[in-house]
């Protein structure tokens, strides 16, 4: 008897664990711009998976959404957060980059809108399926422990690029497209009437993230363009939304990071041993989320990058 007390309690666990996300709050940014800001940290159980800032667009034709989450129950809840400003029919979806926690919501607006236009950057469509959905669906039911599962990947299949643009419902959307940034894969999109600006990860505030698949120079030159455009509202990939200072913050911890492991480099100094002098450096990022666990692989990736560059 005690077995199947002990089945019955893992099967409704698992249960549990794949349930619907609660509500969490939009935040209006503009006169119709809304970002659900995701809690800080690392896709978890308790998190659900939902840890990235997902962006939608009320327009006179429907809903324009940008990156809503990492999971179909990401993406349910945005569109609950949607149905309580609007009966419109959400029109396009936007993945900013190939990493799963932002676009593998888009599974919540494939079968209910049809006609909807699924857009990304030609490089995240192609990785995508090249087994990149897969990937991120197993790393997503992982860290979650199965919260994310039932999720499957609907990858985009409008190819945008720099310079792409359309206009729906009064608004008029821009791509911006800098190459070798967060992820070799990445859109920066330009809500033009709205003034805003959504960076995908080519920016975080506040929080920490992975730079495997980033360089530094090409994602400092994405800050250099995001701080060109002039908005006057940015949203991160992760953390709070707000002005041109959040772009700034973030480049100058890329380029303090990388302009000290330069030095460091050239005084024959290993990664290791780089590491406290850097960390030294960037005391005002200290208390991000994540920044202890990410600082020691970033300077790896920051030499490694200093090295061949220095071959170019
Ligand atoms: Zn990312």
């Amino acid at each position: 008897m005690k077995w199947l007390m002990f089945l019955l309690l893992v099967l409704n666990s698992n249960f549990l664990a794949a349930k619907e996300l609660p509500d969490y709050k939009a935040d209006k940014i503009a006169a119709d711009t809304y970002v659900i800001h995701g809690p800080a940290g690392m896709p978890s159980p308790q998190n659900q998976g939902f840890m990235n800032n997902p962006v939608f667009v009320l327009t006179s034709e429907g809903v324009v959404v940008i990156d809503p989450g990492s999971s179909l129950y990401t993406g349910r809840m945005v569109l609950r957060q949607i149905r309580k400003l609007t009966d419109r029919p959400v029109t396009h979806v936007l993945s900013t980059h190939i990493h799963g926690d932002h676009w593998l919501g888009n599974q919540a607006f494939k079968d209910l809108f049809p006609k909807a236009v699924f857009m990304a950057h030609p490089n995240m469509i192609t990785q995508a399926k090249a087994g990149a959905d897969k990937q991120w669906l197993d790393l997503m039911s992982t860290l979650t422990k199965g919260a994310t599962d039932g999720t499957t990947a609907v990858i985009p299949d409008i190819e945008v690029d720099e310079a792409a643009s359309f206009k729906t419902g009064g608004k008029t959307f821009r791509i911006l497209a800098p190459k070798r940034a967060h992820s070799g894969t990445d859109i920066m999109v330009h809500i033009v009437e709205e003034n805003v600006l959504a960076l995908g990860d080519n920016v975080f505030h506040k929080r920490i993230g992975r730079m495997d698949d980033a360089t530094f120079r090409g994602n400092i030159n994405a800050c250099d363009v995001a701080i060109k455009l002039g908005v006057k509202v940015y949203v991160p990939g992760h953390g709070p939304t707000g002005d041109v200072k959040v772009v700034k913050k973030f480049r100058t911890y890329l380029s303090t990071l990388y302009e000290t492991v330069k030095v460091l480099l050239d005084e024959g100094m290993s990664d290791y041993e780089m590491k406290p002098k850097v960390v030294a450096k960037l005391k005002a990022y200290h208390q991000w989320n994540g920044f202890h666990d990410q600082v020691g692989k970033h300077v790896s990736l920051a030499m490694l990058e200093a090295e061949k560059a220095g071959f170019e």
